[in-house]
């Protein structure tokens, strides 16, 4: 694709009159221009989303979910070059853009596509004076707000729903990752996805803040940092606004004192590292029993010296680099608050000597944490484990319970009944049991600071639909 700084606005790319420069996070090279958006042009894309609206959610879900389905065919086009896109701009390894990037956004519009041909736009229910028809209509133009971490994976579980949903959208993509945004502009435009329907506004935080204020945004979906969510909240909240927040997280992975430490570290390979360490749902906090403690921190260092860092387009890399040196400092900085903590550091700790170039750092490791500690509470969003020892499940229960967030977490054990029980027991919006893999058929979101709603599943359908009830007299025979 051009990398030229563009947004895509009423069906038409149009040249952006403020740009951005993208920075390649493995080299700290220019990698093109983004475009940022001025409030003339969030003006323009809500516009178009709101002239688009009465045509497409008038609409029968057959077609849309057949435009859809064309939609996610041009995307898989396009894929190859998505992926490595993405890697460049964000660091992401390669083993995993392919898949986060490149595969997952055109699933995802097909599950959504064959979703709304499944639900009924209107059901009928008896009632005291005969029967009501509950009708789902499209909520109306959503203004989606993204990170640029899962650039890709994270805008498809917006735009998804909301256009199956009869949602027009206003896309607005982080500075970061500007130039990824735009395949989905020249997808959509292939598909044939009238004009207006989707509308691409990369843009800074106050492009952020002018689009959820926006007199005619009828929803907010955002993803990002809880400190960024509270504040749109608040906005919604004034605004009477509906609003879904997808936030931080600091995960706790707890290991049962029957766990096979070989397959937890498999797989805390993924559930604590996977995108180096930049991942909303990771097992930051490990949680380890007292009875075999030493075990497991011999387990992880021995882990985390088998990570390969290195040049994230390399299929075989394990860690690339952080998205940018704002990123990679201010994970320096919780590394050296934990070295002036009592934890042990045992290891990484530092930026790898062979990484002259780019925004790395090592896969790090603290023993002997306190869960008060500014790293087992805060995120860090980077390669940074904490590691806690605990006495008894419940004790451990009451560890992972012990935050301000609830996103995810892991529990560890060969008994998967037990481990299921402790994982009932966490306060948290999702867990996974020896693993932790997304299941787009299943809701997604946090608890308390991480976040309200979900996204994923027929629960992230409904969140694009607002509900009308029509109370009508007699039998619903004539239906
Ligand atoms: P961020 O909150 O700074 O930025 C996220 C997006 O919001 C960007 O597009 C940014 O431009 C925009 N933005 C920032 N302030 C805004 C405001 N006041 N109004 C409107 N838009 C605003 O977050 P980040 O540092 O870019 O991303 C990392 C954070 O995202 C982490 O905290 C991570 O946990 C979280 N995250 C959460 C999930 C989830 O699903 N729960 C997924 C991925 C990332």
């Amino acid at each position: 694709m051009s990398t030229a700084a563009r947004f895509f606005i009423d069906g038409e790319f149009r040249a952006a009159g403020q740009v951005q420069p993208v920075i390649e996070a493995a080299t700290g090279e220019p990698l093109g221009d983004g475009a940022s958006a001025a409030e003339a042009d969030i003006d323009a894309a809500v516009a178009a989303a709101r002239s688009a609206l009465a045509g497409w959610q008038s609409t029968s879900p057959d077609h849309r979910a057949e435009v859809l389905t064309a939609f996610a065919a041009a995307l898989d086009q396009r894929a190859r070059g998505t992926d490595e896109l993405v890697t460049r701009e964000n660091g992401m390894p390669m083993s995993l853009s392919r898949g986060a990037n490149g595969r997952f956004p055109a699933a995802l519009l097909r599950y959504y596509a064959q979703l709304i041909t499944e639900t009924p736009i209107e059901d009928i229910r008896p009632s005291m004076i005969g029967h009501t028809v509950v009708r789902r209509e499209a909520i109306g133009v959503v203004a989606a707000i993204v990170p640029w971490n899962y650039p890709q994976a994270l805008a498809a579980f917006k735009l998804a729903p909301a256009l199956a949903a009869g949602c027009t959208v206003v896309l607005k993509a982080a500075p970061e990752t500007a130039l990824d945004a735009l395949v989905f502009a020249e997808a959509a435009a292939e598909a044939g996805l009238p004009r207006g329907v989707l509308n691409i506004v990369p843009g800074g935080a106050v492009a952020g803040a002018y689009l959820v204020a926006h007199p005619g945004v009828d929803k907010v979906t955002f993803t990002g940092s809880t400190a960024a969510g509270r504040t749109i909240g608040e906005v919604c909240g004034r605004l009477l606004r509906p609003v879904t927040l997808e936030l931080g997280g600091k995960s706790a992975a707890i290991i049962l004192d029957d766990a096979n430490l070989d397959a937890t570290m498999k797989g805390l390979r993924a559930a604590s590292f996977v995108n180096n360490g930049q991942t909303c749902h990771l097992s930051s906090r490990i949680l380890a029993p007292r009875s075999r403690y030493d075990e497991v921190l011999g387990a992880l260092v021995e882990m985390v010296g088998e990570l390969k860092v290195g040049d994230p387009l390399d299929m075989s890399t394990d860690i690339g680099p952080l998205v940018s040196a704002r990123q990679r400092d201010r994970v320096l900085g919780y590394i050296e608050s934990g070295k002036d903590s009592s934890a042990k550091l045992i290891a990484g700790g530092s930026v790898p000597a062979d990484q002259k170039r780019g925004w790395f750092v090592s896969p790090t490791v603290f023993a002997d944490v306190d869960n008060s500690d500014r790293i087992a509470q805060e995120e860090i969003f980077g390669p940074v484990l904490a590691v806690i020892p605990y006495d008894g499940d419940d004790e451990a229960i009451a560890l992972a319970n012990d935050s301000e967030f609830g996103l995810a977490g892991t529990v560890w054990s060969t008994d998967d009944e037990r481990a299921t029980e402790v994982a009932r027991a966490v306060r948290t919006g999702t867990i996974g049991i020896n693993d932790y893999q997304l299941d787009f058929r299943a809701p997604f979101g946090g608890v308390k600071a991480s976040g309200v709603g979900r996204e994923l599943g027929p629960e992230g359908l409904d969140a694009f639909f607002a509900l009308k009830s029509i109370y009508r007299v007699g039998p619903a025979a004539d239906r």
